[in-house]
Order: C-alpha cells, then structure tokens, then sequence
C-alpha cells in the first residue's frame, strides 16, 4: 500500500529526514515511536504529499507521491490523516462536519453521504450527537468526529499524527478503541503515538525514529522486549 525508498526531506538547511524506507502492507497497523523532533510529523505529511520530498521515493499504491502529475486530490482521498488538533468547523454540527468534504469536495450527492456519516456516526459510538456542535463535545469526541470526518472520503489508508497526545487521559481510551476497531476493521493504518501500550497491542510492526532516521524496527513483542540500539532502549526507559 505504502513505500518508502530513501526518503529525504529538508527546510533549508535543516535535514529532518535521512533516507528513511519501509514498507507498508495492505491491512498492516504500523507504529512510528520517537522523541520530539525526530522527523515523525513530517514524514507523515509527506506521505500524504502535504509536503515534497527532496530526495528517494514514496508510493501510495504504486504511485509516486511527488511526480508532479500526481492528481493530489486523488491521493488526499485515498489516505486520510488526522493530526492532534481536529479543527472541527465550530459552527457545523457533528454530522455536517462529516458530510463536509465528500459533498463540497467530492461533489457527492448529500442524501448518500449524510448515510454514510449517520453510519460512521455509529461506528465512532457517538449515535445521538450528531446534530451537536463541537463546543458541546470533549475532546475525545471532537477527536471522535474528525476521525469520521476523514473515514467518510473512504481512504485506502489512514495516518494517525499524536491524535491522542492534546486528549485528557480520560478520554484518550475512547479515541484509542475507535482506531483499534479501525485496525481491526482491515484498515492501513500509520501511527505516531507515545501510546506504549497501545502500540504494543495493536501495531504489527514498530518504527523507532531519531533524528531522521529509523534507528530500530521490530514487532512489538520483539521490540519492546529486546531493544539493542541504546537510542531505543534510552527513550523506552523513559516512557515505559
Ligand atoms: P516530530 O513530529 O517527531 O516531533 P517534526 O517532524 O515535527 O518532529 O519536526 C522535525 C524537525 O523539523 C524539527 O526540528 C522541526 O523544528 C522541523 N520542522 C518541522 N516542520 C518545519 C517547517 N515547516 N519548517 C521548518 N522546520 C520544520
Ligand atoms: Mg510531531
């Protein structure tokens, strides 16, 4: 579904990304670790071509990201990607929040979408609110929304960006069991989280990244056992 050949990405003079490659298959849950700064936002929104790369090669489904032909809108709703902040329009409701895009975007008629957003409503657990604005929600249900708002283009793929990382710890299990039910749904799913446990149960395969590089990868049982880079085993002290 997704691969990275050498990736390389940069601000200026500032190298954020050096030669990262890794594999994604269909139906696999991938878990991206690491400290601050070590180049996980941005690798995310380079694979959704948010931003260009410099330098190496990556493909949603056989397709090169950064050749200019690519029809972005066609990969935008092939993968789909929820940040931190959810930025929901604060003066629709819940459910025109999710009927957004596929209607003005899409141009999809409104009566199959709103359907499709009453469904994915239900699958995030949020029946009855969906005529509520984002004001009345906590967090974790915004969060709930924006994760809907993003299933309702029906992406291929979906990128996960420290989504539970604003959250009050109360809510973070809610947001967590949506995308465990995504996972196990089938979906594609790229992670960043500091969710330990979570990357643990349900990751297939982790990548710990440091200064833009993938400085160790494994299963997680493997991994969060029998770490070998010091990098890894230092950040892991401090987070287990
Ligand atoms: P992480 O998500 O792992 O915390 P980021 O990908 O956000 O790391 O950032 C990696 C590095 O790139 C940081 O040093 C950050 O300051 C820098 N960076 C990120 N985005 C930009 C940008 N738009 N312009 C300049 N530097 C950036
Ligand atoms: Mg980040």
């Amino acid at each position: 579904m997704v691969s990275l050949r050498d990736v390389h990405k940069s601000f200026g003079e500032l190298e954020v990304l050096k030669g990262v490659s890794f594999d994604v298959r269909k139906g696999e849950v991938i878990c991206i670790i690491g400290p601050s700064g070590s180049g996980k936002s941005t690798l995310i929104r380079c694979i959704n071509g948010l931003s260009p790369i410099q330098r190496g090669s990556i493909k949603v489904r056989e397709q090169e990201v950064n050749d200019p032909r690519l029809d972005k809108l066609a990969l935008r709703k092939k993968v789909g990607i929820v940040f931190q902040q959810y930025n929901l329009f604060p003066h629709k409701t819940a459910l025109e929040n999710v009927m957004m895009a596929p209607v003005k975007v899409l141009r999809e008629p409104k009566a199959e979408v709103e359907i499709r957003a009453r469904d994915l409503i239900r699958k995030v657990r949020l029946t009855g609110k969906e005529d509520v604005y984002p004001g009345q929600l906590s967090g974790g249900q915004q969060q709930r929304v924006a994760i809907a708002r993003s299933l309702a283009m029906r992406p291929e793929i979906m990128l996960f960006d420290e989504v539970t990382a604003a959250l009050d710890p109360e809510t973070v299990k809610e947001v967590l069991v949506t995308i465990k039910e995504l996972a196990a749904d089938g979906m594609t799913c790229i992670l960043v989280t500091h969710e330990m446990g979570f990357a643990r149960e349900v990751a297939d395969h982790i990548y710990f990244t440091d200064h833009g590089v993938i400085v160790e990868h494994g299963p997680p049982q493997e991994f969060f056992t029998n770490a070998k880079d010091p990098r890894t085993r230092q950040f892991l002290s401090q987070v287990l």
